[in-house]
């Protein structure tokens, strides 16, 4: 195996337009900075700009809805599951 496949497997390729990284979906912000990830809450996909310390896997719009409004803390899985209850066969829980 060569260094090089190493080295490109490491690095991210991240696409800027402007000051935006293309695929960051947030709104709360003009100015991307470092990379991208994905919010576990909403799945959103956001740059180093958003996130918080105390709850590091929540974009901004999570944080507020999880401490400001005091939503509870559901994955978009868990979410669904909850309006969706009757429609889970516990045969398909593979636990
Ligand atoms: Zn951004
Ligand atoms: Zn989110």
């Amino acid at each position: 195996m060569s260094q090089r496949t190493l080295k490109g497997r490491e690095l991210q390729k991240i696409k800027w337009e402007g000051e935006r990284i293309v695929g960051c979906q947030s709104t709360n912000h003009v100015s991307c900075t470092g990379d991208l990830w994905e919010c576990e809450r909403c799945n959103k996909k956001t740059c180093w700009e958003e996130g918080s310390t105390d709850l590091f896997d929540l974009c901004d719009d999570c944080w507020y809805d999880v401490r400001v409004l005091k939503d509870e803390y559901l994955t978009l899985l868990e979410h669904w599951q909850e309006i969706h209850p009757k429609t889970i066969r516990t045969n398909q829980i593979t636990n």
